[in-house]
């Protein structure tokens, strides 16, 4: 079925032409047992390897069942080598971190046959040459007549019309060689063997046709054969032409290799080199450690920093109120602000200009559709809270009982003013929402408030409130020693909430607060205490001060009240009066006073707490668009926080920059790490790659084995890598924590460390390619030849 056609092979070598075949025609039947004798560089190997597809001929044609071989293609000779020969080497060439079956079982692997199948036939070959009781063992456990069997067993798997055997004895005792030559002699009864040795005796005793050869050519042929007179053979091809054509499709099926099935070859052998594949992993592995440590300590960077913004942006939040402090204003007068001489030497004394107030300050008139724009354009994302108060005063009576009876006395609930020691904010304090509260405070007893009529104690990290805040929520007396309060006399204490009606009546034209005695309490809201607050460790500045919380629907509740209130209407009616005293006042005062009676609904302080630094700077661009939009009544903000925030923004920045910078590096570091490893993996391998592609494996196939192994190795990497950078997070926490107080600065989340170990695998792949590309081209006759 085989003809050559005056087949020419030369090798170059540099300058030099090597004839290793001068021209070689010869015809093999369908069924016989040729022996090719010949010296040592006659030519023999080379023959084999022209027959088996292993390497292309220089000159000639190699007709297969009459078919011209001159326009195969690469996938055509892939095909032909692992469906219709089989090869058997003098060194056997087996994969030896492969066990005996899994090596009979690789050519079947490539043509894609089931893996039950796989086993079944595997063990059917095997058994014929008489290894069933071997199967799992690995090359290296088996004598040398058992690895030519097993080489047998695996050539003859995919039952090829060929068999291709060079020298299979020549490793052999005679004992040994004599159970080899009767085992190919029995494969030979039904197809074409064609051994090479240089044994004459061999020969002579086992095959039916010796061809003798010498330089390069043909010298003798003790049965030869013209395919071309054989009028059997004549028929077979044209029957063989025939099925072709009407099964043209599948006959054209490619060998192919699995992604599965490279990867347990690759597993395999990285298992066999347990230590080294450890060892490179954790080379790869130090690059994914630096940039998964890398990315740890800016997640908890960044975490800090994002806490210290909100910190920062709580204790100084955006504020709009009738009066703004103009940052711009303030800069560009400073600016005009002439510079001066130091030690001048003229005779003269010199003006300095101050900045006056009104330059500075700016008067805002806060109306209701600059609400509505805030609501409107606020992106909820920006602002942790947003609150809005009117200058109201809440009207609060503290109740004690004294000898069984209830007594009542008013408390001062508005902020303190002047004093040697400055004066205190109020003790009483409208609430931020439910959560921004629990990101900056722990609720150590009871609950936060669901109801106007719940408040909150809040104090501060030591549980301490200043005995002043105490003597003005009627919680301690003044010159008293008291020392502590349990929580349970707070829980027990009762407020009243009162109303303007309920507390001043109109005594011919003048209102005056009545007396505790004459108040009705059963008509006033009472107040609870539900809970008590603590701010949290994580926070150095929080939004409230001390004292008492309570919700926005209470002061919601006491405006929308005070609007139809009796002294509120009064007011409106004569804008010139103080309702109190009945004498004249100007309208700033009565401006003042209205509010404080919750006459004007339209708020005169808005804090707006922004979420972070950036969210500040969208916020205010969009306070700016509203100015833009409405010249004529512009409403400024005040930013104390304005300097911090640049400030921040510029760290935030430097860090990542170099953050990225480390992490390029590293990432660059390992690849190339990877890159050589693989390189020196194939240069290993090069034997293997021969043996799969005499086997019929394609280019891609080899590519992928290593593309496998380097999936491989950077999995196990990227796995080490981030358990390592796990473990280092320990110590360098509490270092971090030791140093600066700052928890967690490194924290590796789930995530990050699942993208890091892709990141590995995707870059070890990608490194690996090149040296996978150069395997796949490797020449496999030469690849075959290297030991
Ligand atoms: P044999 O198998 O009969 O000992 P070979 O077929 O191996 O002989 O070699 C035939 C000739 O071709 C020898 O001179 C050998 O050096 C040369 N040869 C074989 N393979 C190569 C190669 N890949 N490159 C260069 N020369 C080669
Ligand atoms: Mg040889």
């Amino acid at each position: 079925m085989l003809q050559l056609r005056d087949i020419k092979k030369n090798y170059i070598i540099g300058q030099l032409k090597i004839k290793a075949l001068k021209g070689v025609s010869l015809d093999f039947r369908k069924n016989e047992f040729v022996a090719i004798l010949g010296q040592s560089g006659s030519g023999k190997t080379t023959l084999m390897n022209l027959i088996g597809g292993l390497d292309q001929y220089t000159s000639g044609d190699l007709l297969i069942n009459g078919k011209s071989t001159k326009d195969f293609l690469d996938k055509d000779w892939d095909n032909y080598r692992n469906k219709r020969i089989g090869f058997i080497f003098q060194s056997y060439n087996l994969i030896p971190h492969q066990t005996v079956i899994a090596n009979v079982e690789l050519a079947m692997t490539l043509s894609g046959i089931s893996s039950e199948e796989r086993k079944k036939r595997a063990i059917e070959v095997l058994t014929e040459v008489g290894l069933d009781d071997q199967l799992y063992k690995k090359p290296n456990q088996l004598s040398g007549g058992q690895m030519q069997r097993v080489a047998i067993a695996r050539a003859l798997v995919n039952n090829p019309e060929v068999l291709l055997a060079d020298e299979p004895t020549g490793a052999l005792d005679t004992k040994t060689s004599e159970q080899i030559m009767n085992l190919i002699k029995k494969v030979a009864s039904d197809r074409l063997v064609i051994m090479v040795t240089h044994n004459p005796d061999l020969a002579a005793s086992y095959a039916n046709r010796v061809i003798k050869m010498s330089d390069g050519l043909i010298t003798d042929d003790s049965n030869p054969y013209d395919a071309s007179k054989d009028v059997v053979f004549k028929n077979q091809v044209e029957s063989i032409k025939q099925i072709e054509k009407q099964t043209k499709k599948k006959t054209r099926d490619k060998t192919s290799m699995s992604f599965t099935t490279a990867l347990s070859l690759s597993l395999k052998n990285l298992f066999t080199k347990k230590g080294r594949t450890i060892l490179t992993a954790i080379a790869g592995s130090i690059g994914i450690i630096g940039v998964a440590l890398i990315l740890s300590l800016s997640t908890g960077m960044n975490n800090y920093i994002d806490k210290i913004q909100r910190d920062t942006l709580s204790s100084n939040p955006l504020t709009i109120s009738e009066t703004a402090f103009d940052l711009n204003a303030a800069m560009s007068a400073l600016e005009d602000i002439k510079v001066f001489e130091k030690f001048p030497t003229q005779k003269k004394v010199f003006v300095e200009q101050v900045i006056s107030a009104e330059d500075v300050m700016k008067r805002n008139d806060i109306t209701e559709s600059y609400i509505t724009f805030l609501e409107e354009n606020l992106k909820e994302e920006w602002v942790l809270d947003v609150t809005y108060q009117t200058g109201l005063t809440l009207d609060i009576y503290d109740v004690k009982d004294v000898n069984e009876t209830k007594v009542y006395s008013k408390l001062q609930t508005e902020a303190q003013s002047g004093g040697p020691f400055g004066g205190g904010a109020s003790p009483w304090t409208m609430l931020v929402n439910d959560d921004f509260i629990n990101d900056q405070y722990d609720v150590i007893e009871g609950r936060l408030p669901k109801d106007k009529s719940e408040l909150v104690l809040i104090v501060d990290q030591y549980n301490k409130v200043s005995e002043t805040v105490l003597e003005r929520l009627g919680l301690k007396e003044a010159g008293d020693d008291l020392e502590e309060v349990d929580f349970s006399t707070i829980f027990d204490k009762e407020y009243e909430l009162t109303l303007n009606d309920q507390i001043y009546v109109n005594v011919d034209g003048v209102f005056r607060l009545k007396a505790p005695q004459t108040i009705n309490f059963d008509e006033t809201l009472t107040l609870k205490v539900v809970g008590i607050i603590r701010q949290n460790e994580q926070t150095d500045q929080s939004v409230h001060s001390t004292g008492f919380g309570y919700m926005k629907e209470l002061y919601n509740y006491v405006q929308t009240e005070s609007m139809n209130s009796e002294i509120v209407s009064f007011m409106k009616d004569n804008p010139n009066l103080n309702p109190l005293t009945g004498t004249a006042i100007n309208e700033a005062t009565y401006k003042t006073v209205l509010r404080m009676f919750g006459g004007n609904d339209i708020p005169n302080t808005i804090n707006i707490y922004p979420s972070s630094f950036e969210a500040k700077e969208n916020i205010k661009e969009t306070l700016i668009n509203y100015n833009k939009e409405n010249k004529d009544s512009a409403i400024y903000y005040t930013d104390l926080a304005e300097l911090l925030g640049n400030f921040f923004q510029q760290m935030v920045n430097t860090v990542s920059y170099v953050l990225i910078a480390f992490t390029s590096i590293s990432l660059v570091v390992s690849s190339i790490m990877i890159g050589i490893i693989t390189y020196v993996s194939v240069l290993e391998r090069t034997k293997e790659i021969g043996i799969l592609r005499a086997i019929g494996a394609r280019k891609k196939d080899i590519t992928r084995v290593f593309n496998a192994e380097t999936f491989l190795i950077g999995g196990l990497a990227g796995f080490i890598g981030v358990f390592i950078s796990y473990l280092l997070s320990f110590p360098i926490n509490s270092i971090v924590y030791n140093l600066t107080e700052v928890k967690n600065i490194s924290t590796l989340s789930l995530p990050s460390a699942i993208v890091l170990i892709v990141i590995s695998i995707g870059l070890t792949v990608l490194a690996g390619l090149i040296p996978a590309r150069g395997a796949s081209k490797k020449d496999p006759v030469l690849a075959l030849r290297t030991e």
